[in-house]
């Protein structure tokens, strides 16, 4: 294999409840994303069941046409998990309790303080001379083996440890060996407030996929998260073609980018009040205690965050957080009046430095002509001072997503007031 060519990858999900329709293969999907943006091309997914002669019979063909085959799921302690028997089968060799994957099993029970079960000494078991890769999250290790001149490397089912063990261990691996010459180093940027398509458009050519970096964008919760890869021999030469890209991508979408280090924008927002010791409050209405639910997800919130309210109806906008009863009939609950007057009912009611609160209409029922759902009203209260936004979200994005983008939109607000980056004087 050239320098800085791409490797040849198949991917082997295993389950049987990924073949009754239970559940969606959703490592493969992940897998082929992470290693894109790497770029590294998948070209072949397969599903099988827990079945040992078909694992070795799929890992065998999958490792004669690709470079790197990696195999999810069965690697649990019950006699139906049967891939590492499926791999050893595949590679000729036998299998082994690993004094390594031993430790790491009870070095897991231990920090849950519970007694291992017996069973799980199966989780122990690799082919004999496979690399074992250790697991942060879960009981099951990985491991790695040689299979002819492929690498196979075998790693947990549950989507949380698969990600957990990709991102701390399996993506470093690769990078780590990947020959000198193609060097590759990864820079993020999360962003919120415009669309996977708006975001393509606007980057043009960027997102080739001969480009060096090479972008590569996800979205989840309504923040997009674009990562960008650059290659080269060296470590100057691929530090500058990053700078290079990130600058541009600054330039461009600096009105949208709210971190590079968490996609998380409640995590942004606890933090830049922690620096500043300033504290927040929340005003919910259509999103329900979702905006609480985020701030307090991030570990450390009690130093920013003691009380929020959650007013659902026009009666308790009134009575708890003192909106006239004139605003409300002149403008509407959803309005950016009434959601201006919610964030200021929350700051002096709570003494909180900085209030956020969110008004709309998330249907299916409910829109108006004037009011239509998607209709999505916030307001900022920073140190007295208010400022009001609405956003028209299409309506058949549906009730859920409506809330949970209400939700990341009021937070990256709140971040964007701390940055002064909020004009109250032109606010409505
Ligand atoms: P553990 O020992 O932690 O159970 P494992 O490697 O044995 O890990 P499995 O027993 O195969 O994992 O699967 C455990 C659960 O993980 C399954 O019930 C399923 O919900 C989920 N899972 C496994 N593979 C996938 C996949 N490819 N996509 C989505 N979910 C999966």
């Amino acid at each position: 294999m050239g320098a800085g060519m791409a490797k040849s990858i198949a991917i082997c999900a295993v389950g049987d409840e990924l073949l009754a329709g239970a559940h969606p293969d959703l490592n493969s999907p992940f897998l082929a994303r992470a290693l894109l943006e790497m770029g590294h091309e998948v070209r072949q997914v397969i599903v099988v069941g827990d079945d040992e002669a078909l694992i070795a019979e799929s890992v065998e063909r999958l490792a004669r046409s690709a470079q790197l085959v990696f195999v999810t799921g069965g690697l649990g302690p019950t006699l139906d998990d049967v891939t590492r028997h499926g791999v050893a089968r595949a590679v000729g060799s036998e299998l082994v309790t690993s004094p390594e994957a031993l430790a790491q099993i009870e070095a897991w029970y231990a920090r849950s303080r519970r007694e291992m079960p017996s069973s799980n000494l199966r989780q122990a078991l690799v082919p004999k001379g496979a690399k074992v890769l250790f697991n942060p999250t879960g009981t099951a290790p990985g491991f790695e083996v040689a299979c002819e001149t492929s690498r196979v490397l075998v790693l947990p089912g549950p989507p949380a440890e698969l990600q957990a063990i990709w991102s701390e261990v399996v993506e470093p691996l690769l990078i780590a060996s990947a020959p000198v010459e193609c060097l590759r180093l990864v820079r993020s940027f999360h962003l919120q407030g415009l669309s996977e398509s708006v975001f393509a458009d606007q980057c043009g050519d960027w997102m080739g996929r001969d480009e060096n970096p090479l972008l590569g964008v996800t979205v989840a919760r309504g923040v997009l998260t674009v990562r960008c890869v650059a290659r080269g021999q060296n470590e100057d030469q691929v530090q500058a073609l990053l700078d290079g890209r990130a600058d541009q991508l600054r330039e461009r979408f600096d009105q949208w980018i709210f971190s590079q280090d968490t996609s998380d924008p409640a995590e942004v927002l606890v933090r830049l009040l922690e620096q500043r010791g300033e504290t927040i409050s929340c005003a919910e209405s259509c999103t329900g205690g979702l905006l609480s639910a985020a701030l307090t997800g991030v570990p450390g919130a009690s130093a920013v965050f003691s009380v929020a309210h959650t007013v659902y109806s026009a009666k308790a906008k009134q009575e708890v957080l003192g909106v006239s009863e004139q605003l409300l009939r002149d403008h509407g609950a959803v309005s950016e009046q009434v959601a201006g007057a919610m964030a200021l009912g929350a700051a002096e009611r709570t003494g909180a430095n900085l209030a956020l609160s969110i008004s709309g209409i998330a249907g299916p029922e409910g829109g108006t002509p004037e009011r239509p759902v998607g209709l999505v009203t916030f307001g900022v209260c920073y140190r007295g001072r208010v400022w009001t936004e609405k956003r028209n979200w299409a309506p058949l994005a549906g009730r859920a997503q409506i809330r949970v983008w209400a939700t990341s939109h009021a937070l990256v607000r709140g971040v964007r007031a701390l940055e002064g980056r909020l004009d109250f004087d032109q606010s409505a």
